[in-house]
């Protein structure tokens, strides 16, 4: 299968990029890694007259620490996060989801903005973002706007990713002492498959009283977007961290947050099913990293 013609460009700049794409409009597509969109140029699924790479703008690969929060450029590759020491240490979830996307040949190329903007349901970085609250960095030639990442997906491949805008990266909080978080996903093989189910939890707890004080837990596969598991947060506030609080809460994501549905990969009774069996098993593992003690 071969690559249909297209105008190839590469700008050097953010600036130039977002001039490109307001100049070039609906002509043109925006190319990061390209192990999404080069599928869909190949299989015919969209057209473009033109690329416009963004793989030659420094600033969109760094990973940086501010004083409260550290930027994910949105080009910086599965294999750089991974690597990443402050990721390694802050992290965990993220490095999860890098770890499990693909095979190496696909880590090192594919980024975690292609990721965000392809808005698949079972993208393997997207519930990490979710947990850690990121922030989606957005830019046109005109206007910048940061938007909670919770917002950002709007359908299976949609996001409010406006025409002319470029994602430039994330803004995720560095997570507070005594919090932890762990993601697992569930596939039909062990790698370079579609997710069944994802799942990302992060908790932190009070030292003094023991209750917990943060709780998120992000679905992916069971929706049409990669979600939040409102009540099943809720429902852990203020409890004691244990099993039997683990478990109930995955019961009440299991029952209350996910909207799965059949296809070949799985039925929706088996998703939801395993929703509750990973939102426990994530939820015990965050709490040992927290500095809990080991379930
Ligand atoms: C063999 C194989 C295995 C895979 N396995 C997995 C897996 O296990 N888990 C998983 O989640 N995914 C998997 N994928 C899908 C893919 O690798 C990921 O979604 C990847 O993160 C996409 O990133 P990319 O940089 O390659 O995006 P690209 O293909 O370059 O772009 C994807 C889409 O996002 C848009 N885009 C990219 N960057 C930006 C930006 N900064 N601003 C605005 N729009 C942008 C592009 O225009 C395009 O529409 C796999 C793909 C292949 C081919």
């Amino acid at each position: 299968m071969l690559l249909p013609p297209f105008e190839f460009h590469e700008p050097l700049t953010i600036e130039d990029a977002l001039e490109l794409k307001k100049t070039l409009g609906e002509n043109a597509r925006l190319l990061a890694g390209g192990t999404d969109l080069l599928v869909h140029l190949k299989k015919k699924l969209i057209t473009t007259k033109n690329l416009i790479s963004l793989s030659r703008i420094k600033p969109l690969s760094l990973i940086t620490r501010e004083e409260d929060s550290v930027v994910i450029g949105a080009c910086t590759t599965m294999a750089q996060l991974s690597s990443s020491p402050v990721i390694q240490e802050k992290f965990a979830a993220i490095k999860s989801g890098c770890d499990n996307l693909g095979t190496h040949l696909i880590r090192n190329r594919a980024t975690i903005g292609g990721n965000a903007c392809n808005a698949s349901p079972a993208g393997d970085t997207l519930p990490a973002l979710l947990i850690y609250d990121a922030m989606a960095l957005l830019a046109s030639s005109d206007t910048k706007r940061e938007i909670p990442i919770a917002n950002f997906f709007t359908g299976p491949g949609k996001s409010c990713l406006g025409p002319n805008e470029i994602l430039t990266g994330f803004r995720l909080p560095i997570p507070g002492e005594n919090s932890g978080a762990h993601y697992i996903q569930l596939g039909k093989r062990k790698s370079s498959e579609i997710n069944v189910v994802n799942v990302a939890s992060f908790l932190e707890y009070d030292p003094g009283t023991g209750k917990v004080i943060t709780c998120r837990i992000a679905l992916g596969s069971v929706a049409a977007t990669p979600i939040r598991a409102g009540k099943a947060e809720t429902a852990l506030l203020g409890q004691t961290p244990e099993e039997t609080a683990f478990f109930a809460a995955g019961e009440i994501a299991r029952k209350e947050d996910c909207r799965p549905i059949d296809d070949f990969r799985g039925t929706a009774g088996y998703r939801q099913a395993m929703v509750g069996v990973l939102t426990k098993r994530t939820l015990a593992t965050a709490y040992e990293r927290a500095g809990g003690t080991s379930l």
